[in-house]
């Protein structure tokens, strides 16, 4: 049967399509501790081929994954049948409040490209530059600033991705489709829904109020609704100053009741930093520090500053401004992860 499989995709598929056991391997572990090999690697060249793997794989009956760069936590890029891989998909085209990308560029090549024009798409998991926007929407991800600017699924205007059939949809634009996926979340309890900032389990079906929201219902998927061919991102500028302090603490249980005094200050970001990520960080901590906190504003700096001055029960280390400072801190806090 894989014979088979591979003797058609070879013959149908413009872009690469893999069956050593190095490239087999190499495919069958992402950022998790989990491994699964696949039985054949489709590297897509374009539109065509993702609806020809689609089409292929559902007549055999074979499964397919996507991956975009395979830096998940939890195992979901891995497959043993077919995975689809969309690092061809690295278009970008800029507009004035939105992006429009293929889903296999990284975040790191958007980052470079909006830093040009001073904008920026806010969702900055601590993975950083490495993973792709398809992954992102994928996963739904989040990161430190989604505190003021939302998760993925509060980012993204527009999704164009290849259905089960090989159906090439866009959404919210499909209104035919729109209004099924309108339809269907009219009969579902929000009230059930936990009432947090970050939740990527579960299809997000309370996410959709209107038709110009059913697209949200990809965002979080990980792939198990259709391959994602590209999406219009919400882009914003800039701010204008941005401010970071780092706050020492001698107790973890302290930094924690105190976050819900900070956040109440409205901050654009708050990150957790333990022990092990200290160790990383050249500065030279107080002997009996547990942990910090980082909190960053990115507006009202002077009035922000005064109400965190009220509320804070750490010692506030470092009050950063420079961009570049701002950064290095964010790094060193970032890359003690990977
Ligand atoms: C060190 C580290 C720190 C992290 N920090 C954070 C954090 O702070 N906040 C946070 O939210 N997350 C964090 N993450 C997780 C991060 O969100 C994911 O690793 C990332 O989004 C996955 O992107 P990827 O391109 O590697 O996707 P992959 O790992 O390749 O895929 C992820 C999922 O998306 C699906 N997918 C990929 N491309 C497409 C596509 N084109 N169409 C449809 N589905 C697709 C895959 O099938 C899979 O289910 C972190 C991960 C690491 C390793």
């Amino acid at each position: 049967m894989k014979k088979s499989i591979l003797k058609i995709l070879e013959s149908t598929i413009q872009g690469k399509v893999l069956s050593q056991k190095v490239f087999r391997e190499f495919y069958s572990v992402d950022a998790s501790s989990y491994q699964i090999i696949p039985k054949i690697i489709v590297v897509a060249k374009n539109e065509k081929d993702v609806i020809n793997t689609v089409k292929i794989a559902s007549k055999l009956k074979i499964s397919v994954t996507v991956r975009g760069a395979g830096t998940s936590l939890v195992g979901s890029a891995l497959n043993n049948g077919i995975i689809i891989d969309m690092k061809n998909f690295d278009s970008i085209q800029l507009s004035k409040n939105f992006v429009k990308v293929g889903s296999g560029i990284t975040k790191g090549k958007l980052d470079k490209n909006l830093e040009v024009s001073k904008k920026f798409f806010p969702p900055n998991p601590s993975i950083g530059s490495f993973c792709t926007i398809g992954g992102m929407l994928g996963n739904n991800s989040s990161g430190s600033r989604s505190l003021k600017y939302g998760s993925v699924i509060d980012n993204v205007l527009e999704i164009t991705f290849i259905d089960g059939n090989g159906e090439k949809i866009t959404l919210p634009k499909n209104k035919k489709i729109a209004k099924k996926i309108l339809e269907c979340t009219k009969q579902i309890d929000r009230n059930r829904f936990p009432n947090v900032t970050k939740n990527s389990s579960g299809y997000r079906i309370d996410k959709i109020k209107s038709i110009n929201d059913v697209h949200k219902i990809i965002l979080g998927s990980e792939g198990t609704l259709g391959i994602i061919l590209s999406t219009k991102l919400k882009i914003i500028d800039n701010p204008k100053k941005r401010v970071l302090f780092v706050i020492e603490y001698k107790s973890i249980n302290s930094a924690l009741k105190n976050c819900i005094k900070i956040k109440e200050t409205k901050p654009s970001a708050i990150e957790f930093v333990d022990k092990t990520t200290l160790v990383e960080i050249k500065f030279k901590f107080n002997k009996k520090t547990k942990c910090l906190l980082f909190v960053e504003y990115d507006e009202k700096i002077n009035f922000s500053k005064k109400k965190l001055k009220n509320v804070v029960n750490g010692k506030i280390i470092q009050e950063l401004k420079n961009n570049v400072d701002i950064s290095q801190w964010w790094k060193y806090r970032d890359l003690s992860l990977h």
